[in-house]
């Protein structure tokens, strides 16, 4: 596949001439002038399309069944989201089934088929009673050449011809351009521009390798939104840890919907978290979604425990440490105003902070938690109790319990 080369070299090609620099294809310029609307964000809103059943459940070791996906779905349609990826029907009878009892559920969120640009992908989707279809196509060199042999006329006949397959099916139709990151960007434009003049209702920039930061992820996806009529979806991996940040990076440039999973479950790294994303539009950029925020902590233990992979402690809003506080200088603050150490309102997500004794707490949260059992030392005693936490907690490598503590005033008052 040598589009980017030829291109460059020879010209728009015969069969597929260049839409991105063809001024009767080209976007007005205004709409680059209209950044300041586009990037206004304080008061739009953004949907959020939940990928957990599709991309999450692609990490390696995590298979849904049937009753897990629909009960998946339920909580994500409670919980307020927008869209869900459900799966790709194509893949087998297991899969189609599920998708085909979460149709039935008359759910308040779209439901929408993961395709490849084959027009039996979309076929499949239709059998299970989806009237939304994601065609995928791979747009980088490197996946073309895997993909394709390198025939990236093909692959654009073959998107149209599943475009106009599924159109005439009345489906609505989004392409994904697998790769997006790493594709030759006027090539990326094209393809895209392709899809919305085969009919296609969106587009979504994927940086499928998670090889983007947050500046150059903008300006990618600003180059997009400014020269497509159709609105950009971001989905974003987290190869380098940067899955949310480069996913916020994008709705900053004007993507109008995004890629969520779960506590970021999803292959290798994995995906942006809802949680993640939906918690940093709300509280850095008061930008709205329908995600009911007090759920996202139910969500994030339904889906740990039905895909077998636990959060760890540190995960950001919904790992168990996100509102923990051990060291004395922390939990005297918090003890004084919460605002001190915690960036939000535990209860926002359904946590509550926790003041847990270990190796660095001090004299003050030890009395705190006493005070709840009623229980008062003097100085002598809290300096020896507070010795003994300190030296059980680093033996056992964790903060103790409440009853491990009471357990130690016990043997401190005996002694
Ligand atoms: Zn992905």
């Amino acid at each position: 596949m040598n589009y980017p080369l030829n291109y460059a070299d020879d010209g728009p090609p015969a069969l597929f001439p260049s839409r991105s620099n063809d001024p009767a294809h080209k976007r007005p310029t205004h709409k680059s002038g209209n950044q300041k609307e586009t990037c206004s964000k304080e008061t739009r809103s953004v949907a959020i399309h939940e990928t957990t059943l599709r991309d999450g459940e692609q990490a390696a070791g995590v298979a849904f069944g049937i009753e897990e996906k629909v009960a998946i779905a339920q909580a994500l349609d409670q919980a307020g989201v927008d869209e869900l990826e459900v799966g790709i029907p194509a893949m087998g009878q297991e899969e189609a089934e599920a998708i085909r009892q979460m149709t039935r559920l008359s759910l308040q969120a779209k439901l929408t088929g993961w395709n490849r640009a084959v027009i039996s992908d979309v076929q499949a989707s239709i059998n299970c009673g989806l009237s939304r279809v994601h065609i995928s196509i791979p747009v980088s060199d490197v996946q073309i050449n895997a993909k394709f042999h390198g025939h990236w006329r093909a692959m654009l006949e073959q998107l149209r011809d599943t475009i106009n397959f599924a159109k005439d099916h009345d489906l609505w139709v989004s392409v994904g351009g697998e790769d997006s990151s790493r594709a030759d960007a006027s090539f990326l434009l094209d393809a895209a521009q392709y899809a919305q003049e085969w009919g296609t209702s969106r587009f979504r920039f994927c940086d499928t390798v998670g090889i983007l930061d947050p500046l150059t992820t903008y300006e990618q996806v600003s180059y997009l939104v400014t020269h497509l009529d159709i609105p950009v979806e971001m989905h974003t991996h987290n190869d380098l840890g940067m899955a949310t940040a480069n996913a916020i990076a994008g709705i900053r440039a004007g993507a109008t919907s995004v890629n969520t999973t779960v506590n970021g479950l999803g292959e290798r790294a994995g995906n942006a978290a809802i949680e993640e994303v939906v918690m940093a539009l709300k509280r850095i950029y008061s930008i709205s979604t329908n995600v009911d925020t007090h759920q996202l902590l139910d969500l994030s233990h339904l889906v740990a425990g039905l895909s077998n992979a636990p959060v760890p402690p540190w995960k950001a809003v919904v790992g168990k440490n996100a509102f923990a506080h051990e060291a004395g200088i922390h939990a005297h603050g918090i003890l004084k105003d919460p605002h001190t150490y915690e960036a939000f309102d535990p209860r926002e997500v359904g946590w509550q902070h926790q003041l847990v004794l270990g190796k660095h707490s001090g004299q003050h949260l030890l009395r705190s938690v006493l005070e709840r059992y009623d229980i008062s030392l003097n100085p002598a005693e809290t300096q020896a109790v507070l010795a003994a936490v300190r030296s059980w907690a680093t033996q056992v490598k964790r903060s103790l319990t409440d009853d491990e503590v009471l357990h130690l005033v016990q043997i401190q008052q005996a002694a």
